[in-house]
């Protein structure tokens, strides 16, 4: 069959590129393995003329629309558009459909939704559509007959062993632009998460998996030292791996195993995710051993409040201190991931973390608005309290404020975040801010505008060293 993959991402971008997803990637081998003919297109809003194009161009059989968790209002839009003008089965797939299968589907034109790990479920329901054969009862997949009631299949099993699956295609994602662009190759070693953070959908998945298999796996290193081989022979440009999962460094023996054979296979500077609470002289020996030299670490708030009552992260300050003394000594340069405006944020949360932002020296702060993921007990509680605003996807895609908290006015929280940025690498220059927004430019603005108010575009970054890599471009799919 000719499938074309529709990726809708949330992003204010107008224009947007394809971007890697392992799981998509890995589904998409699965396929062409067994005879189809993919392409993809990649959309940030919905836009008729080049969906109707894609469509014309490629001449597909069946579209798989794999959607961002923000991004249900131009899959809608999509897929009616799709139902009105051209007859072909639309599966939804990627963590939208998985989260919110319900939505997905009610949209007009939608024949099945596949909900979490796609390369079982998708296979064995394209291989029944193809031959005509009975598909109601796939695995992992609701199917929305057009005349009778929707059939919500339980989910298929869990792939146990990874490294049975073949590598991810990277063809269908362009990936040859990505590498000239960025000189690096994202790959994941894992599924699943063993934490519980209560803005991320990991609990809730392990749950929809409970007694299906362990939820979190991992790949041999030698299994993830062979994609690699095999990347850097294709893709000869590679100078640097960006290890995709947040569960990356969290199994000891795991680690310990694949920093001496990474060392000794490949070498490569590498980029990953660490745990405040998981990282040790152990942990960091290893990982400078492998050839770790740059590591995100989801600061989340400075607020042990926020942080450990609010959502569950079980990180305490100390922790984090800890974490990046040993860092530094190990000259791993940092990224912190920050969320401003979560719950219960105040003034006095956001001194405590630009305060803990001055103590621990992250290379980088990459900060956008919090905005509450459907499906994850975050947005249970935002909702119980009454914040939620119809705005949620446009808020993520356009990073402004979503709730709407007594405490903290959106007005207050987007002079926070255009001023976080300043206030993170001068601190306590309120003094200064207010002086330089005394000292007019011409055209009505003044050195505040120039030097502090930048606002972030959904969180974009702003210096450019070579390792500094858009962290939205370093999570995997089954890692929210
Ligand atoms: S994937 Fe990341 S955010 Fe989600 S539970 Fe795991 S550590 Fe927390």
């Amino acid at each position: 069959m000719r499938i074309l993959v529709i990726q809708m991402q949330a992003t204010s971008v107008p224009k947007v590129r394809p971007r890697f997803d392992q799981a998509l990637g890995v589904l998409a081998s699965v396929l062409r393995q067994d005879g189809h003919q993919l392409e993809l297109a990649a959309f940030s809003r919905y836009q008729s003329p080049e969906i109707h194009d894609a469509i014309c161009r490629f001449r597909p059989q069946a579209i798989y629309l794999q959607a961002d968790r923000f991004a249900a209002d131009i899959t809608r839009h999509a897929v009616e558009f799709v139902g009105r003008h051209h007859v072909l089965p639309v599966i939804i797939g990627g963590l939208y459909a998985t989260a919110q299968p319900d939505a997905a589907m009610s949209i007009p034109g939608v024949l099945a939704v596949a909900i979490g790990e796609p390369e079982i479920s998708v296979r064995r329901f394209l291989f029944a559509l193809e031959r005509g054969d009975d598909y109601e009862r796939t695995p992992g997949i609701w199917i929305n007959p057009s005349d009778a009631p929707a059939v919500k299949n339980e989910p298929a099993p869990l792939s146990a062993n990874l490294d049975v699956l073949p590598m991810a295609d990277r063809e269908l994602f362009d990936y040859g632009a990505y590498v000239a662009r960025t000189h690096a190759a994202q790959v994941a070693v894992a599924r699943g998460c063993p934490h519980k953070c209560a803005y991320c959908l990991s609990d809730w998945l392990a749950d929809i998996y409970l007694g299906r298999g362990p939820w979190v796996r991992r790949r041999s290193p030698g299994n993830v030292c062979d994609e690699i081989d095999q990347l850097c022979e294709r893709y000869p440009q590679i100078e640097r791996i960006q290890f995709m999962d947040h569960a990356f460094a969290l199994d000891r023996d795991w680690l310990a195993k694949f920093s001496e054979l990474y060392a000794e296979r490949c070498g490569l500077p590498f980029t990953c995710h660490l745990r405040a609470n998981a990282i040790d002289a152990e942990s960091l020996r290893l990982l400078k051993e492998a050839g770790c030299d740059n590591a995100i670490v989801e600061l989340i708030s400075g607020s042990d409040f926020v942080r450990n009552e609010i959502f569950d992260m079980d990180t305490s300050s100390r922790q984090i201190e800890r974490a990046f003394r040993l860092l530094a000594t190990g000259g791993i340069r940092t990224t912190v991931v920050h969320l401003l405006g979560t719950p219960y944020e105040t003034a006095i949360t956001v001194d405590h973390t630009l305060e803990l932002i001055d103590r621990i020296r992250p290379a980088l702060v990459h900060t956008r608005l919090f905005v509450p993921l459907p499906g994850t007990r975050a947005e249970e509680l935002c909702r119980d309290s009454g914040w939620l605003t119809g705005l949620g996807e446009k808020a993520f895609r356009e990073n402004t404020p979503m709730l709407r908290m007594p405490a903290m006015p959106a007005a207050e929280l987007t002079r926070l975040l255009h001023e976080f940025n300043w206030q993170a690498r001068h601190p306590r220059s309120s003094g200064l801010m207010k002086l330089l927004a005394k000292l007019p430019v011409g055209r009505g603005k003044t050195l505040y505008d120039l030097l502090v108010r930048h606002p972030i575009p959904n969180g974009r970054l702003l210096p450019s060293d070579p390792r500094s890599i858009d962290v939205r471009e370093m999570d995997g799919v089954m890692n929210p």
